[in-house]
């Protein structure tokens, strides 16, 4: 039986997560969860899948969970409680869904240790994509694709020679703004930015997605999933959300991977190795979806997808400050201290200030995030 360790297990990917191992349990063990804060969910996911360990990153916390529980998982606090249980020998598989760039140190810990990592959090590869492939490489780990464009991607590159491949077309649903015009977003509310109309997903993923900043990371993600050059990933705005996403290959031909808007879908084919035993999950009716319908991304009303591409373009230590800017901007946007239109200015603004140059070393990279985190902090201050 493959052992996970579910990092984020109280978040919308780590709760998918959970119910994927409940379908399959004769093949999934937990062997670890952990989350941040919520110290109720976490309690009742250790009283049903009662793994051997569990963490808890904020103390007050891990306090309240330490002082009443009673079962038999071993609490842990903190970043020394997370890299204890991805580097666990019990531990077959990380499942790597932490939301920002919090993800990272565990992830390149569970690399180091030998451990295949089922990817959600992209903000690992934006920030740090040629130490975590390159690691990957060193410690023959795989990296499977969990986010559902990636997914599909990897799903319709099955049995295709590398060589045979033109270019990826990562599709977008466009989020609850498409179709505004610039002006039109000038005074969006936090509220408005959280009804994504076909996804349910974190706070954090969710304004991405409305920003389109969620597809700039995602196409950084790509280039260091899939390693191919920016100038073959393209976006196509499918507002639908039943293609994932596409390959166009050298003859012409297209593979697009179609299902429901249920990260379920892809969270099991990471974590079942691209097996597909049949799910319990509502599958894809052709006939009730629809009109499929494509457009281009209005990058002008929406600069974030650009943004990402300068910046993977450009290299070096600039996604992982277009990421860390992001995390900043969004976090104020969602505190209520920065309008929405202010998000790419932010971003914008601290890449400006930035210089390329290839940090490789974790610790060089974490630099970097926190000079850009300041950076981006003194930015919204001053809007
Ligand atoms: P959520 O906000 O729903 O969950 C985040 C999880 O991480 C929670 O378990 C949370 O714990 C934990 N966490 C938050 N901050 C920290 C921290 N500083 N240290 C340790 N743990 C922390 O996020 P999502 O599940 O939506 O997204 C997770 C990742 O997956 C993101 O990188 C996102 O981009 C990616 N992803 C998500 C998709 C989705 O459909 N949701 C789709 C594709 C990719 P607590 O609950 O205690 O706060
Ligand atoms: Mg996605």
């Amino acid at each position: 039986m493959k052992q996970v360790a579910i990092l984020g297990s109280t978040g919308s990917i780590g709760r998918q997560a959970l119910e994927v191992v409940a379908a399959h349990r004769g093949e999934l063990g937990v062997a670890a969860l952990t989350c941040h804060s919520n110290d109720a969910l976490l309690e009742a996911q250790l009283a049903s899948f009662q793994p051997a360990a569990a963490v808890l990153t904020d103390y007050a916390a891990y306090q309240r969970l330490a002082s009443r529980y009673k079962g038999p998982t071993k609490l842990l606090y903190g970043e020394d409680g997370l890299l204890e249980v991805v580097t666990d020998q019990t531990v077959n598989l990380v499942l790597s869904s932490i939301v920002g760039f919090a993800g990272l140190r565990p992830t390149v810990a569970a690399i180091q240790a030998g451990k295949d990592i089922a990817l959600a959090n992209k903000e690992t590869l934006v920030a740090a994509g040629a130490l975590v492939t390159r690691l990957a490489r060193e410690h023959q780990c795989q990296l499977l694709p969990v986010d559902s464009e990636h997914s599909a991607l990897w799903q319709c590159l099955q049995g295709e020679a590398a060589d045979s491949v033109d270019k990826l077309l990562l599709t977008a649903s466009g989020g609850p703004f498409r179709g505004k015009t610039r002006s039109e977003l000038a005074d969006i509310s936090v509220e408005a930015c959280l009804q994504h109309p076909n996804w349910s997903m974190g706070r954090k993923i969710t304004v991405d997605s409305a920003s389109l900043a969620n597809k700039g990371l995602e196409v950084i993600e790509a280039h260091w999933l899939f390693n191919l050059p920016y100038d073959r990933i393209d976006v196509v705005v499918h507002p639908e959300s039943i293609i994932h996403s596409l390959v166009a290959f050298r003859d012409g031909a297209m593979k697009a991977q179609l299902g429901r808007p249920d990260m379920r879908l892809p969270i099991q084919y990471a974590l079942l190795d691209k097996r597909r035993p049949e799910s319990p999950w509502e599958q894809l009716d052709l006939t009730a979806c629809g009109k499929l319908t494509f457009e281009a991304p209005d990058r002008e009303a929406f600069p974030m997808l650009e943004l990402a591409y300068q910046a993977g373009r450009s290299g070096g230590v600039l996604p992982c400050i277009f990421n860390a800017a992001n995390e900043i901007a969004v976090e104020c946007f969602l505190a209520g201290r920065l309008p929405f239109l202010s998000i790419p200015v932010v971003v914008e603004t601290v890449l400006s200030q930035a210089q390329s140059f290839k940090a490789e070393a974790l610790d060089e990279i974490e630099f970097v995030d926190a000079w850009a985190r300041t950076k981006a902090r003194e930015c919204c201050e001053r809007r």
